[in-house]
This record gives structure tokens, C-alpha cells and sequence, in this order.
């Protein structure tokens, strides 16, 4: 999909729309319809272009520090070796800053939801693959190579699955949806997505349940190591699986508190996301945000005035 919102320097939210898009259509018509939703959208809050100064955007995939390129995804298969901040800056005429969706989905959390008032903080998204992102003291943290938090590729099994990466029995390949769905689909079809799972779970489907804590016990084994090396004071759970609530909340503290060290599980404190999937594309306004160096962004206390209006949209 494809999701823009409009936000000004008093961090307020003043459009958002988001439309679907095919991840296997080419790079080129991805660029055309994002530059077309954000046209639409500043014309809509009747905001000048010259008000606009700056765009955040997120894709689904590692951007390398020093290129600004996407790394190989197989998410955005065509996208690879792209430079998306050059692309779109040139077709909107504004700087735009780039990141990974997990980076921003931790910015977002961080500045509007379940991470407000923490310097230390990780962000795990589990979707179509498995995501941290990482804020150190108040920054993310990416990583020369624009590949930190890839918390999803943990080896839990060494003889485990094979898995995207290459290796076997990374935590993703017990957790991610295209390895958790095909255990539910013989009972619930094959159009079974993990929404729907969620949904069956809180109704109380006992198949969906065992899976969902299943996958929460792994995802708790990575927080473990996570809170072993880094000592986060929050983790934020997003993505689907997050809609689950306690039902995955409590295997993953079950196992964070049987695996880290008793001194970091105990200053841990994890959270359900609060922001859904308008994580990311809040993390993109907050990343314009920090690029201007706004530093209200770790005040809880939001400044008053709206001096001018920006812009931003994964
Ligand atoms: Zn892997």
C-alpha cells in the first residue's frame, strides 16, 4: 500500500490518505502514484508549495547510509540498487529524507504512541517479514550498511527452515506470515491472511491461538537477545500480529523473562503499538522532524504555534 499524510511543525496530522499498490508493479509507477497522492493531498489542505519544506519517506527494505540506495528486498524485488530520496526529491522539487519502514515505524511510536517519554526503544514489526528498528538515547541507530535491526534473520534452529536470507531457522521462518500462514491454511483456506488470524484468535479459535502464542514465544527469544545486548527500556510490538493483544503480549514476556538476563527483562516494559499501521507514516513526518532538528521530539509537550507546514508520506 500506499500511504501519504500532511503534517505542520506543531505535529499535527492535517491529511492522510492511502490507496493500495502492487508491490510487483515497476519502481517507476510506484514513484508516479506517490507523486500524484502527494500533489493531491497539499492541494487538498490548501497549503502553497513553497510552505512544503520537506518529505520523509519509507520503503520496505534497508537503504545503505552512504549510497541512499535500497538494498536487495524481496519485498520490492524491482526497487533494488534505487536511490528513492533522489528520485522523488526530483519530481516533487523538495529535499526528501529516506528510511526503512521499521526505522520509521520506531520514530512514529516513539513521537506519537507507545514509546513517548523513552530514549530507548525497539520497535519489532512482524509482517511479511520480521523488523526492528532501533532508537539509541534518542536516535535510530541504522548501521553503516543501513541493516541494523534485522532481528527477523536471529538463528533460533540451526537446522531449522531455510529461510530468504539463505541461512536456516532465522526467527522469521517461525514467525513471519508466509511461514505461520501455511500451518492454518489446511483448516481455514487458503485465502487465511494474518488479520484474519488475529481476528479467529480473539474469537477464540483454538488452532489460531496455539499459532499465535507459538509465534510470540519465538519473537519473546529474540527480544531476549535484543534486550541482552542493547537494554532497551520499551519494546514496542507493531504490525498485524500486534492487534492480538495479551494473546501474543504474554508468551513474548514469558519468554523474554525466561531467556535475558534477569537485570535487563526486568526494566523492560513492552508495549502493543498505538498507532496501527499509521506508524510508519508518522515516522515519516518525525523524520522530516529531526532532519530540521526539531527538538520538541522527545518532549512530551507539544509546542503551540505552526509556523510553517511540511509534508511527508511512506
Ligand atoms: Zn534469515
Amino acid at each position: 500500500h500506499l500511504r501519504v499524510a500532511v503534517g505542520n511543525l506543531a505535529h499535527q496530522v492535517l491529511a492522510e490518505e492511502s490507496e493500495p499498490l502492487d508491490v510487483d508493479a515497476s519502481a517507476a509507477e510506484g514513484f508516479d502514484r506517490a507523486e500524484q497522492l502527494v500533489n493531491r493531498l497539499i492541494e487538498a489542505t490548501g497549503i502553497g508549495r513553497d510552505k512544503v519544506i520537506g518529505v520523509g519517506l519509507g520503503v520496505p527494505g534497508p537503504i545503505d547510509v552512504s549510497s541512499g540506495t535500497l538494498g536487495s528486498t524481496s519485498i520490492l524485488p524491482g526497487w533494488s540498487g534505487i536511490n528513492p530520496a533522489e528520485e522523488l526529491s526530483g519530481r516533487l522539487g523538495v529535499p526528501v529524507h529516506v528510511d526503512n519502514d521499521a526505522n520509521l515505524g520506531a520514530l512514529g511510536e516513539l513521537v506519537w504512541g507507545s514509546g513517548r517519554g523513552v530514549k530507548d526503544l525497539a520497535y519489532i514489526k512482524v509482517a511479511s517479514g520480521v523488523g526492528a528498528g532501533l532508537v539509541i538515547d534518542g536516535r535510530v541507530y541504522r548501521g553503516p550498511g543501513g541493516t541494523a535491526g534485522e532481528i527477523g534473520h536471529i538463528t533460533l534452529d540451526e537446522s531449522g527452515p531455510v529461510c530468504r536470507c539463505g541461512n536456516r531457522g532465522c526467527l522469521e521462518t517461525f514467525t513471519a506470515a508466509r511461514y505461520v500462514l501455511p500451518l492454518l491454511q489446511p483448516g481455514h483456506g487458503p485465502d487465511l491472511t494474518m488479520e484474519r488470524v488475529v481476528q479467529l484468535a480473539r474469537e477464540g479459535d483454538p488452532g489460531c491461538r496455539r499459532v499465535i502464542a507459538d509465534v510470540g514465544r519465538h519473537i519473546g527469544s529474540g527480544i531476549a537477545n535484543l534486550c541482552n545486548l542493547l537494554n532497551p527500556s520499551r519494546v514496542v510490538l507493531g504490525g498485524d500480529l500486534a492487534e492480538a493483544g495479551e494473546l501474543v503480549l504474554t508468551p513474548i514476556r514469558d519468554s523474554v523473562s525466561r531467556y535475558a538476563i534477569p537485570s535487563a527483562a526486568r526494566q523492560l516494559s513492552l508495549a502493543q503499538g498505538a498507532l496501527g499501521g499509521r506508524a510508519e507514516v508518522l515516522g515519516a513526518l518525525a523524520l522530516v522532524l529531526s532532519e530540521m532538528g526539531d527538538s520538541t521530539l522527545l518532549e512530551s509537550a507539544l509546542p503551540t504555534a505552526a509556523p510553517a507546514s511540511r509534508l511527508a508520506f511512506t
